[in-house]
């Protein structure tokens, strides 16, 4: 059997993929990490990440980019390619993408994942002119006017309160009766006085000419509709995982996610899976830290096999 190009192939390179291919590559395991978009994933549209650092705050960019500057010195093949799928070969694998074709023995699928769309009308038509997944970025276009957050969870309700310190009032609107983000955010929220919590409230529609104007709306418990006078909306509803290139007999949870056991292997022996493409991830720094130590240390036990 011809020797592949690669003991390991991280796909994936958000933190989560950075940090496991930065590990493969201090073990000295023959490894590359592919990346179809930006090297850094989601975490560089964080201005200041919640990680403590003795030099100051410290943001999404400049982590991502010590990482890829880690992995150049350790040797590891960066590949700016779409993977299509992971095809079995004698006994391996074959990461196969719009560049080629990698032979390797392992694989880490640390593809991340998306934020999920709410699918109603108006929301295409106005990415852009309004309608944002990037508090940090698109915040300072909105000082002073009105904007609509949609959604319950962490995600909501961190980049709430960064909309909060530009715009005049920030319309939280939850589907349920409850938020489900952690503690500590829903006191900050609390302590906002231009964050409006709307309960039981759903997005029906997002409305304007050329840029947003508003949203029309729905109450859950008395069914009526109403419209929310606003120049931008930032849906956070969740995440959809990366995994179309991932064999379909390759175990998903309800959520389409990746399942793991306990050393991140998913039901594909030398398949393992890490941070937010998998389910039961912690969606934290901390958490695609610890993913990525834990399915390197797995893919080397079975590497070694
Ligand atoms: P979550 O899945 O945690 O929350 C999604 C929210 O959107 C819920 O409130 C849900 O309501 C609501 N929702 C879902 N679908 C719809 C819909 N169609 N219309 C209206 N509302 C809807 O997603 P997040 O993106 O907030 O978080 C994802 C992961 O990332 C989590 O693990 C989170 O902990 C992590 N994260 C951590 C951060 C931090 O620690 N600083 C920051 C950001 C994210 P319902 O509750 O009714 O289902």
């Amino acid at each position: 059997m011809t020797q592949p190009d690669f003991d390991l192939v991280v796909i994936g390179s958000g933190i989560t993929g950075l940090t496991a291919a930065r590990l493969a590559g201090q073990r000295g395991l023959r490894t590359a990490c592919i990346e179809s978009v930006l090297f850094g994933g989601l975490v560089i549209n964080i201005n200041e990440l919640d990680v403590p650092h003795d030099n100051g705050p410290v943001s999404g960019i400049s982590l991502a980019t010590g990482l890829m500057g880690e992995l150049v010195e350790l040797g590891v093949t960066n590949l700016n390619e779409t993977v299509t799928s992971i095809q079995y070969r004698n006994g391996g694998f074959s990461v196969v993408s719009d560049g080629g074709s990698h032979g390797t023995q392992a694989v880490i699928v640390a593809s991340g994942a998306r934020l999920r769309r709410l699918g109603v009308p108006g929301e295409a038509a106005f990415e852009h002119k309004g309608v944002s997944t990037c508090a940090d970025c698109d915040g300072p276009m909105y000082r002073g006017k009105d904007v609509a957050v949609v959604g319950g969870g962490d995600s909501a309700l961190q980049e709430a309160l960064v909309l909060a310190d530009y715009g005049r009032h920030i319309h939280l609107l939850v589907r349920g009766t409850a938020f489900r983000a952690r503690g500590h955010l829903v006191a900050a929220v609390s302590r906002r006085d231009n964050i409006h919590v709307k309960w039981n409230t759903v997005v029906e529609e997002v409305l304007g000419a050329e840029y947003v104007e508003g949203v029309r709306a729905r109450s859950t418990s008395g069914g009526e509709t109403f419209e929310i006078p606003c120049s931008a909306v930032f849906p956070f509803i969740g995440l959809q995982p990366n995994v179309d290139f991932v064999p379909s007999d390759i175990r998903r949870d309800a959520n389409d996610s990746l399942a793991t056991d306990t050393a991140l292997q998913t039901s594909r022996p030398g398949v393992f899976a890490a941070g937010a493409v998998r389910g039961g991830y912690g969606g934290l720094l901390a958490d695609a830290v610890s993913d990525a130590g834990t399915a390197v240390a797995s893919a080397s036990a079975w590497l070694a096999r």
